[in-house]
């Protein structure tokens, strides 16, 4: 075994950190090598996400002094998520295992020696996670939390804490390039996988320098992209609540018989008890048409039904012939 490792990481607007990154990453390499953990052959592969500052011309440069590093340009700004998948998917082949990670030093370097030596020992896929937040801001820390809680309430079942640092085998990636969906969510897609998952404990770093590219908005449009790519349990919330109001309404539509034979009962009252128990018809009706739009979503994305770990197959012999 050759135990070929690439390192892919999308870069948007990074020229501050790269010059550091890439020299935390050639000694992090070297050092590996030298261990033999890794092949000489290994790579740390730069994507460059449409950046409108000097980090393509950057990449062109670490390539042209460095056979270290590689670099993918994409056409235009693409988002995290898809400049990740751009550089799996384009060193697939290539490598033996894979570490993503964000180019701002906020993942732990030295987390990679865990990685690598879970991978050495049968490991598909290793989830680096968060031991705690203490560098993060009062407000990243929360709305990065509540962003999991969320999630979790939902049904987009993720590992928390565990953003997009993380290695994957070989095989692993043709796993997941089995999955075609163009709204894509990779913490939601990779634990469907399966194979030998292990995680590895890291501090998170503050960015080294710039600042984030993910701002509320760009958490919150992930947030919805992660729900809605992965769950119709808000539709199961719209049918679930239009139950509750229905059965409201039927309760207050006995009360309104009771009290019309006690002849207390007034219009006011019945319009709203007919209102509750319509409104709620309305939203079982609305539910129960988004479970078939539902049925259909998650048909379009044309998910693999099984990824096949072993098989243990008899060799034909001559009897059976
Ligand atoms: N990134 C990207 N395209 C984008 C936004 C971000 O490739 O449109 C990259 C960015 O360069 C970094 C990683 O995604 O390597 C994570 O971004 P950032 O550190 O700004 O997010 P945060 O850590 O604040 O959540
Ligand atoms: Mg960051």
């Amino acid at each position: 075994m050759k135990n070929t490792l690439y390192v892919v990481i999308p870069c948007y607007n990074e020229q501050e950190v790269l010059p550091e990154t890439t020299r935390r990453l050639k000694s992090k390499m070297l050092f590996l090598m030298e261990q033999n953990k890794i092949s000489k052959e290994s790579r740390v592969v730069l994507v460059n996400d449409g950046s409108k500052d000097h980090t393509w011309k950057m990449i062109c440069e670490f390539h042209e002094n460095d056979s270290l590093f590689t670099g993918i340009n994409l056409s235009r700004n693409r988002g995290h998520q898809n400049a990740l998948l751009a550089g799996l998917m384009t060193v697939m082949d290539d490598a033996d295992m894979v570490i993503s990670m964000d180019a701002d030093l906020q993942d732990d370097i030295n987390a990679m020696d865990e990685m690598v030596d879970k991978y050495l020992d049968g490991c598909d896929i290793v989830y680096g996670v968060r031991s705690k937040r203490a560098t993060d801001t009062f407000f990243k820390r929360f709305t990065a939390e509540g962003f999991y809680h969320l999630m979790n309430l939902m049904g987009a079942d993720i590992v928390f804490n565990h953003a997009d640092y993380r290695l994957m085998s070989r095989r692993a990636l043709h796993g997941l390039a089995q999955f075609k969906e163009v709204n894509l969510f990779l913490r939601g897609l990779i634990p469907m996988i399966g194979y030998r998952t292990d995680y590895v404990m890291f501090e998170r770093n503050e960015r080294f320098a710039g600042e984030s590219k993910y701002p509320l908005k760009k958490m919150l449009a992930l947030a919805m992209d992660g729900i809605t790519s992965l769950s119709v349990k808000p539709i199961r919330i719209i049918t679930a609540t239009g139950i509750l109001l229905a059965l409201v309404g039927i309760v207050l539509l006995i009360w309104l018989i009771v009290k019309a034979c006690l002849g207390t009962a007034s219009l006011a009252f019945g319009i709203m008890a007919s209102l509750w128990f319509l409104v709620g018809l309305l939203m079982v009706s609305v539910g129960i048409v988004g479970e078939y739009i539902g049925k259909i979503y998650m048909e379009t994305k044309a998910r693999p039904r099984f990824i096949i770990q072993e098989y243990l197959e008899s060799k034909k012999t001559d009897k059976d012939v």
